[in-house]
């Protein structure tokens, strides 16, 4: 998927980048950023299988997890190239990691492709398994 991409300026150590982000209509996309903040994944809620095998989990074992339905997702991702887990919506700065970070509104012109989420380690594991590491 091709994502545009902004400038980002870190408040903590000052640090400019460009990385991708989407505008606020795209209903059902997201990106998720490493916790490294040195890579970037995109999910499609609406064509991502294992939201929905997510989704009946927690709906028929443990409802109240609902309120953390992001972070229980994430537990169903891959890791990133670098071996950090992506996590959803949360930006941090490549450099010191820092989540305090401005945006410019207008975008660079350069676009990235960003490659899709991936559950290919969740995919392995049977449903035991995959219920104790969601149900805890
Ligand atoms: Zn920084």
């Amino acid at each position: 998927m091709n994502i545009a991409c902004f400038r980002h300026t870190c408040a903590t150590c000052g640090y400019g980048f460009n990385a991708p982000a989407l505008s606020d209509f795209q209903y059902g996309a997201f990106i998720m950023c490493s916790d490294s903040g040195l890579h970037d994944a995109f999910l499609d809620a609406f064509d991502d299988k294992i939201w929905n095998e997510v989704d009946d989990l927690i709906q028929k074992n443990k409802p109240l997890l609902r309120e953390k339905f992001w972070e229980v997702f994430a537990l169903t991702c891959d890791l990133a190239p670098d071996g950090t887990k992506f996590e959803i919506g949360l930006r941090k700065c490549p450099r010191c990691r820092s989540t305090s970070l401005s945006r410019e509104t207008d975008n660079t012109g350069i676009s990235l492709d960003v490659p899709a989420i991936t559950h290919n380690a969740w995919c392995k594991l049977t449903a035991e398994q995959k219920r104790s590491r969601i149900l805890k």
